[in-house]
């Protein structure tokens, strides 16, 4: 899904629009992509545990969010990266559950909120900032406010973070959701419903739950291209968010013909490779300081 950070860390704002009209293959294929054994997970806590202790290897990196109209930047998503010396490069898909395990989310969590918030602060430009919440942090006592104060310390409103919790969230434990979900409000900011489709999804979170963003898992943009009866469902879905007053955002975006037809149904915003993958902070600002702000068409991030 990405590259190393030498590739996109060094690509000039210059370089041409990549025609992403097909998924873009990833450039290098990273040394761990498969669920970890227990030696390769123990690896992985080892070095993890330094990487967040020293900082080295982990990145925060932003991939934009597009208004589906204007098909400029709305907002950014914030998706760490781990080069680590001795593994490579590790998707998050792999250290993200194995740091849930190993009581290791905490540090790492309160790392990508120190990057985000050092990043607001220096950007030119100001812009909202999508952040990935683990399940098991948002009914953690104290959570929402702490989080809030690292954001005010820097400066930046909690009201120009979005907290994306996912599905699995409100199954871990849903007794405790909606008292969780009202603090992280309390503390000023707003909540997304990630990959939303891609499990259990039901209607009935959207009702029971108090969102202010539906994000469309990629596995519905791909159906509704392809399926009459996917656009159907995809159309309920759409008709119910706008009836709560939520934004939608369809993920994994990747040709203009899936643009397109997501747009046609309504969909408020855009993201995946069609926009551009994640890049650093810096390529992010290039492209809010150009007065027009072209969609960013990058192959590599
Ligand atoms: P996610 O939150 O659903 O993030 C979107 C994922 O889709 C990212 O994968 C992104 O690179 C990928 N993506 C974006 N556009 C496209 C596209 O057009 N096509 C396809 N096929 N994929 C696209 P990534 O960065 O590998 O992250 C995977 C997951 O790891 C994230 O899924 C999120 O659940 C988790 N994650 C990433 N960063 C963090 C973090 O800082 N904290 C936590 N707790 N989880 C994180
Ligand atoms: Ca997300
Ligand atoms: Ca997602």
């Amino acid at each position: 899904m990405h590259s190393p950070p030498s590739t996109d860390a060094t690509a000039p704002n210059s370089a041409p629009e990549q025609d992403v009209s097909e998924p873009v293959p990833a450039l290098q294929t990273p040394l761990v992509v498969a669920s970890p054994d227990a030696k390769k997970e123990n690896e992985i806590v080892a070095e993890l545990s330094v990487a967040i202790e020293t900082g080295h290897g982990l990145r925060v990196l932003y991939q934009p969010i597009l208004d589906a109209n204007t098909r400029k930047i709305r907002c950014a998503e914030a998706l760490l990266r781990w080069q680590s010396d001795l593994l490579g490069s590790v998707e998050p898909d792999i250290f993200i559950p194995v740091a849930e395990a190993h009581g290791l989310i905490g540090p790492l969590t309160q790392l990508v909120i120190g990057r985000v918030s050092a990043d607001l602060a220096a950007a030119p430009h100001p812009f909202k900032v999508n952040v990935n919440i683990s399940p098991l942090q948002i009914t953690e006592p104290g959570f929402p406010e702490m989080t809030a104060q690292a954001f005010q310390t820097r400066g930046i409103d909690p009201s120009r973070i979005e907290i994306e919790i996912t599905e699995g969230a409100m199954l871990a434990d849903p007794a405790s959701i909606p008292a969780a979900l009202g603090m992280i409000r309390k503390a000023g900011f707003t909540i997304a419903l990630d990959d939303y489709g891609s499990g259990f999804s039901s209607l009935g979170y959207l009702r029971r739950f108090d969102f202010d963003t539906l994000k469309l898992d990629k596995s519905l943009v791909i159906d509704a291209v392809r399926s009459p009866q996917a656009r159907a469902m995809l159309e309920a879905t759409l008709t119910m968010a706008r009836s709560l007053n939520m934004n939608t955002v369809a993920e994994g975006v990747e040709t203009p013909t899936q643009a397109d037809v997501l747009t046609a149904m309504g969909v408020d915003m855009l993201q995946g490779y069609f926009g551009g993958m994640a890049v650093e902070i810096q390529e992010l600002s290039d492209f809010l300081s150009t007065p027009d702000q072209p969609i960013v068409r990058r192959k590599h991030a």
